[in-house]
């Protein structure tokens, strides 16, 4: 039976968590289709607060990698927004293509709210939303001083905090005379204001903007009492507003965000609504707590299954700034039907509040010790009768700041991470039904810890007391993985004593922890089975999205062609072919690489095989862990002061190594006197001509960890030179550890270690045997797609695709 098409528009936290629900359910349901306006896959918007404040980088806040998609047969559209929906045709529209849905998810969140005020489309203001609006604070702080952060609200405070670590001066104006109204009372955001002061944030309360001036750019902006202050950056943190005209447009039932039933269904059939575009009962939510709620019931739902529906959501607000702890929950002001109990602690900067009705919690606030604040929304949550309870027990039940450490007394329905829900008995059973031992691990398992970050340490805390005297500190023995509490040697040598000789069989017979693996471990034990086993039959899908694809994907979602160029040297064929090839598929890059090929970038998928066909060229593996390329000089054969012939060698080593699995990429320069044109010092293998031979260089790396090359040996011939270098990399691939460069093997192994066991002629003609069996099986992987049309399908065609549109 084939399987229904699931296209989702909105590549964000809400609807990739809605996806991520549904394969849990059953990865066989649909052929999944996502579309992203962002050039990212999904991301941690969360945590772009403490990317700005230097605690975090872009790189580390990717929740799903490329090759999560593509692991899962997920086509991802990113850096392509769709524009139009035809829900009675049900199909949607971007500006390169038309794909038909039988169901459709809308998960577009929403756009900062810029105030509409004169100036408001100048250079230089922005809203604080995204990787762009991130980058763009980064960059701004390089060069100018001044910012002004209009809005003194959660997202105001973190971007002022996040521009005053980027180096500048930040004013934050508020309309209100006090912060973050809405979380917080007067007495908690004046000590709020006092503390962000002590961090040299200025404030400017009760002042409204009217006009933002400067000719392109912003540089001053104006206030309705006739005050100025200086601007070279004005990031407007006043509010938000849902991504909702795709869903107007398309006749859906639309309030302020789209309107949605208890199960996430739009007003039009097959067409639902996920996350902050969507609004609920007249609600609408800005935290991702009741986002992940509303995507466990969507994707119970499009599984099949019977979901209870959502009925709305209490949410708890916490700022991610170091050195403040607030949370707040719900009602924050008294009034004469409730009773309020407070502890104002000036001295040590404490205040506490709890606002009850009925004998029961209806509100909280919480400043400068928040250690009490999963308990006491549990207890709100619950409903729970609490006139039992005095002043000291409501807030010291466990102690102070101190009872953190204590998980002991905490009842296991107590909840941990109020972001997804999960509570301590949940953590208590993931750990001891499944073997967990580090934080990760339980993100793993439960989402626990996945996106504000702040209850990790209350996580490690609830690990260490489950585990007992069995906790070790994850660090003190680095494993392949979170799935796994086996190390790299372990595993080997597990795959070796056994037998195994597949990804899947590792996991079961080694006992994974997670019984899919991720994408961490599965590429590695590819690679190990691959060096163990010369005939070793690959598991494609184990492989990084680069490598399974066999062409590198670039940020914008396309990618990029290199073919090999032996040694560097080119000719007129292949360059009209280079060019036609660029001409026939209007390629927007065609670009000379650093390891002396052409690239072209900017190719579609579907494009590849047939770009590989026109080309009839080998693979350049510019996008694999193996040998890249073999930088070259003209040498002797041209050059007045070569001594070698760098070009023969440079092309006989490519051609003999090309294509072998490594553990990381491998790159080689070959020079043919001492001046050194091709910068052999700095490659994983160098060599320098000299007078009588060759000198070789290893381990060197001109990345971003510098390091010279160290003086291996020096041989008289290209075969002694082929021989060494074949004995070297089979040493190199046996001994380290999957995704370590030939530097920091070295660092960890010893040059004298490698040189001595190098020197043993035995030793060199067996290590250079296993090498010549493995290599033995490797196939141009061009060459070969194109011989098999299941490949193709496979891999190369878009299922979803029904017409091919240009605008
Ligand atoms: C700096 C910052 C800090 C935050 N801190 C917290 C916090 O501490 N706690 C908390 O709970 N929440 C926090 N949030 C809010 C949280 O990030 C959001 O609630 C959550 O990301 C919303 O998820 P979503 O999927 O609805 O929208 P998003 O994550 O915004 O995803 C929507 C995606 O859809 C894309 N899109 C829009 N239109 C189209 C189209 N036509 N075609 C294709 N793609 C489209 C957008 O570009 C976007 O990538 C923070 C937000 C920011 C910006
Ligand atoms: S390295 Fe020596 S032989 Fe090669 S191009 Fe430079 S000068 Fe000439």
């Amino acid at each position: 039976m084939s399987k229904k098409k699931l296209v989702m528009i909105g590549n964000g936290m809400a609807g990739v968590r809605t996806i991520e629900e549904i394969l849990k359910v059953n990865g066989q349901l649909y052929d999944i289709t996502i579309f992203g306006k962002e050039p990212y896959p999904n991301y941690n918007r969360i945590q772009l607060s403490h990317v700005l404040q230097g605690d975090m980088t872009i790189e580390s806040i990717v929740m799903n990698d490329w090759d999560w998609y593509s692991d899962r047969g997920i086509e991802l559209y990113t850096g392509e927004a769709i524009r139009t929906i035809n829900t009675t045709q049900k199909l949607v529209y971007s500006d390169n293509r038309i794909v038909s849905y039988d169901e459709l998810i809308i998960a577009t969140g929403s756009s900062p709210f810029i105030l509409p005020i004169p100036g408001a489309d100048k250079q230089g203001v922005i809203g604080f939303r995204d990787i762009a609006d991130c980058l763009q604070m980064m960059e701004t702080s390089k060069t100018a001083k001044r910012a002004v952060v209009i809005g003194g609200g959660l997202l105001g405070l973190e971007a002022a905090k996040g521009l005053l670590s980027l180096g500048m001066e930040v004013d934050v104006v508020h309309l209100m005379d006090y912060l973050m109204e809405k979380q917080l009372d007067e007495v908690a955001a004046r000590m709020l204001q006092m503390e962000l002061e002590s961090h040299e944030m200025k404030f400017h309360m009760s002042k409204e903007a009217v006009e933002i001036v400067g000719d392109e750019r912003v540089t001053s902006i104006y206030f309705r009492d006739g005050s100025v202050l200086p601007a070279d950056l004005v990031v407007m943190a006043t509010g938000i507003v849902p991504n909702v005209d795709l869903a107007k447009a398309s006749g859906l039932q639309v309030n302020r965000g789209i309107v949605i039933n208890n199960f996430m269904e739009t007003s039009l059939p097959h067409v639902y609504a996920v996350g902050e575009c969507a609004e609920h009962l007249g609600t609408l939510y800005g935290l991702v707590a009741p986002l992940y709620e509303q995507a466990q019931v969507l994707a119970k739902k499009l599984s099949g299954e019977s979901p209870d529906p959502y009925v709305g959501s209490i949410v708890g607000a916490q700022l991610k700034i170091s050195d403040v702890d607030l949370f707040s929950a719900r009602e924050i002001k008294e009034s004469p039907e409730t009773r309020t109990i407070k502890v104002h602690d000036e001295w040590n900067g404490i205040y506490k509040k709890v606002i009850l009705r009925d004998q029961c919690i209806t509100g909280i606030v919480l400043y400068g010790d928040t250690s009490d604040s999963n308990r006491l929304f549990g207890m709100m949550m619950r409903k729970e009768d609490v006139s039992g309870k005095t002043t000291i027990s409501f807030f010291n039940e466990r102690g102070g700041v101190e009872s953190f450490q204590d998980v002991s007394s905490m009842p296991a329905d107590e909840v941990v991470c109020g972001c997804n829900g999960i509570n301590k008995g949940m953590i208590v059973e993931a750990v001891q039904s499944r073997g967990l031992t580090s934080v990760e691990e339980i993100g793993g398992c439960t989402n626990a810890g996945r996106s504000c970050g702040r209850c990790k340490p209350l996580i490690q805390n609830i690990l260490e007391h489950t585990l007992g005297g069995s906790f070790e500190p994850a660090d003190l023995k680095p494993t392949l993985c979170s799935c796994t509490s086996w190390s790299r040697d372990e595993v080997v040598a597990g795959i070796r004593e056994k037998g195994l000789t597949s990804v899947k069989e590792v996991m079961l017979v080694l006992g994974w922890k997670n019984e899919e693996g991720c994408t961490k471990c599965r590429p590695a034990l590819n690679y190990y089975l691959g060096m163990i086993y010369p005939d070793y039959q690959d598991d494609r899908d184990s492989r990084l999205v680069n490598e399974k694809l066999h062409a590198n994907i670039q940020k914008d979602g396309t990618y990029s062609v290199i073919p090999r160029m032996y040694g560097g040297v080119t000719t007129a064929n292949d360059l009209r072919k280079i060019a036609d090839v660029a001409d026939k598929y209007q390629v927007p890059l065609v670009k000379l690489t650093g390891g002396q090929r052409i690239g072209l970038f900017g190719l579609k998928k579907e494009e590849l095989p047939q770009v590989w066909s026109d080309l009839e060229m080998p693979s350049g593996y510019a996008y694999g862990k193996t040998l890249r390329t073999v930088k070259t000089c003209v040498g002797k054969t041209f050059c007045r002061f070569g001594t070698q012939d760098s070009m023969g060698l440079g092309i006989e080593l490519e051609k003999r190594f090309e294509r072998l699995d490594t553990p990381h990429k491998v790159k080689m320069g070959v020079s043919g006197c001492p001046r050194n044109c091709t910068e052999a010092g700095i490659k994983d293998i160098g060599f320098v001509g000299v007078d009588g031979g060759w000198e070789i260089y290893v381990a060197g790396n001109g990345g971003t960890d510098l390091r010279a090359g160290e003086f291996l040996a020096k041989v008289k011939t290209e075969e002694e030179a082929l021989e060494l270098t074949g004995a070297y990399l089979q040493y190199y691939r046996e001994t380290a550890l999957y995704l370590e460069r030939t530097s920091k093997w070295m660092e960890r192994i010893d040059l004298k270690q490698v040189q001595e066991h190098l020197a043993d002629p035995t030793t060199c003609r067996e290590l250079n045997d296993r090498l010549e069996q493995t290599l033995a099986r490797y196939v141009d992987p061009w060459g070969q797609t194109l011989e098999e049309s299941s490949l193709q399908d496979h891999y190369y065609s878009h299922r979803n695709v029904n017409v091919e549109v240009t605008r």
